[in-house]
């Protein structure tokens, strides 16, 4: 007997912890429905990994589950509560255009929110229409299975429904809703908002809530409050060298775009660099370079800083002490994020251990990278394989030339091999990266032709950058020099 596939479940098997938490933190709401919603994108793998079925959610139905119009079985839908300082300025938030579903339960035990992004206005919407467009879903989906190829945290996506309705932006756009997978929407700005708004025991339920989700491991240290703050540092410093590594920039660190578990959260004007200048911003409203690629880890230290505020009353009782303590868990990060990017860069130049002169080793790369313009990801394969297969400009000048003899005798330093210390490279150099003319022609082609094969192509080649296959190689190529900066928009 054939089993008829719509009789298999979907595999659905929804939570509510979110709801545990005071009633101000969230807004209980369905989604806004929509027209005519198609399914563009689909995540296969990572629906099996949520222990969904694919051939229940490929089709029709995925379009009415994925658009909002059909609630999963055991949806109890919510739009959250959260405040943020956004490019420094501190503003009420929330979620304007989200909807958390529940938190998916894998037989793992592993506990996931299903968002929507761009599902109808909420209660904190404030001047918005509650709606995505196309363009920047798609984006979001790609630069997130990107960096999660690159094996770095980061929120995913499940699904891209085309509404069938338009946006209204400075043009009109197709409208669109990405569903997307996070351990939690927990943020900075979680916090902020509770400490400012919330009397002082719905803070600690936020806290104990966040420490029970996230780090249920504090629950029984002296002082698990100073343990979160502890902890969210290390998650942040080790996320945020990881990005500097392989040259991504968020483009908007605001404090409600920083999560507490650690993930990159909220793809809207990021964007990886092509040609290596430390200065770089992409991010159209960023005109003082608050975002840009090495001023990062010092924004990150900024969030932590936010973070650590709105714990002061939970670290001590006396103020001056908590103050201490906050500190010295700042300092905690700073140290840290310093050592993960200088472990990372020894990785990626093949060294095995970091000796004192690597830093100024790994310092002199970079300036030379800078004063020539050299292409960040390829001048770490040119080092990686054959140096003439990549075009290095750098390659003949002397001052480069000077530089790789001097890491040579480092290289030649260490007890281990060069094959093995170019295996250390292989896996820490990536040969391909989301570059931004790719992105951009496999959006476009979906976008205007409804031609999707592009975007699967590059989709499949994100998905093990440290492959090194041959396929790849057509991936790696810099785009032509155009002189314009490379733009990305907020508002999207
Ligand atoms: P983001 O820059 O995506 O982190 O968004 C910042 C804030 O603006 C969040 O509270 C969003 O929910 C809200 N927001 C962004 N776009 C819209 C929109 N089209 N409608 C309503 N709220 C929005
Ligand atoms: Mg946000």
């Amino acid at each position: 007997m054939t089993r008829n596939k719509n009789s298999s479940k979907i595999g659905w098997n929804l939570e509510h912890s979110y709801l545990q938490l005071p009633g101000a933190f969230y807004t209980r709401l369905n989604p806004t429905p929509v027209s005519e919603p198609t399914l563009v994108l689909f995540n296969r793998p990572l629906a099996l990994s949520l222990g969904l079925n694919p051939e229940r959610l490929e089709g029709e139905e995925g379009a009415a589950i994925f658009s909002g119009n059909r609630l999963p079985e055991g949806a109890q839908p919510l739009a959250q509560a959260y405040a943020g300082h956004q490019f420094g300025h501190f503003t009420i938030l929330g979620d304007g255009r989200a909807h958390v579903l529940g938190e998916q339960i894998t037989a793992q035990g592993e506990r996931f929110d299903i968002q929507f992004k761009g599902s109808g206005q909420t209660p904190y919407s404030r001047r918005g229409d509650g709606r995505a467009a196309l363009g920047p879903m798609l984006r979001e989906y790609i630069i997130s299975e990107a960096m999660h190829g690159l094996g770095i945290p980061t929120t995913r996506g499940l699904a891209v429904v085309d509404t069938g309705e338009p946006v209204f932006r400075e043009t009109t756009l197709p409208g669109a809703i990405l569903t997307r997978v996070a351990t939690s929407h927990l943020r900075v700005g979680t916090f902020e908002f509770a400490a400012r708004t919330r009397p002082a025991d719905e803070l600690r339920s936020l806290a104990d809530y966040t420490i029970q989700r996230h780090y249920p491991e504090l629950e029984t240290r002296e002082n698990p409050y100073l343990g979160l703050l502890q902890e969210v540092g290390k998650k942040q410093a080790h996320l945020i060298a990881q990005w500097q590594l392989v040259g991504f920039i968020h483009g908007v660190m605001n404090t409600d775009n920083m999560a507490l578990s650690g993930e990159t959260m909220d793809y809207g004007p990021c964007a990886f660099m092509d040609t290596y200048n430390q200065n770089t911003v992409f991010s159209s409203i960023d005109d003082q370079g608050r975002y840009a690629y090495d001023n990062q880890p010092n924004m990150g230290a900024w969030n932590l800083a936010r973070f650590a505020e709105t714990l002061l009353p939970l670290l001590h009782p006396e103020q001056s002490q908590a103050e201490i303590l906050a500190q010295d868990a700042l300092i905690d990060y700073i140290i840290l994020i310093q050592r993960s990017w200088l472990d990372g860069m020894s990785a990626k130049l093949g060294l095995f251990n970091v000796e004192s002169g690597d830093g100024y080793l790994i310092d002199e790369l970079l300036k030379i990278m800078q004063q020539h313009g050299a292409d960040f990801t390829n001048t770490f394969l040119a080092l990686t394989f054959d140096e003439t297969a990549y075009n290095l400009t750098m390659s003949d000048t002397k001052e480069y030339q000077q530089w790789w003899e001097k890491w040579q005798a480092r290289r030649a330093r260490q007890k281990q091999s060069i094959t093995d210390s170019q295996k250390l490279m292989r896996e820490n150099n990536p040969a391909v990266i989301p570059r931004n003319h790719q992105v951009e022609a496999a959006l476009e082609a979906a976008e205007k032709e409804q031609d999707f094969n592009p975007l699967h192509r590059l989709l499949a080649v994100l998905e093990k950058p440290y492959a090194h296959t041959p396929e790849q190689t057509e991936y790696a190529t810099p785009p032509e020099a155009t002189g314009r900066q490379y733009r990305t928009y907020c508002g999207t």
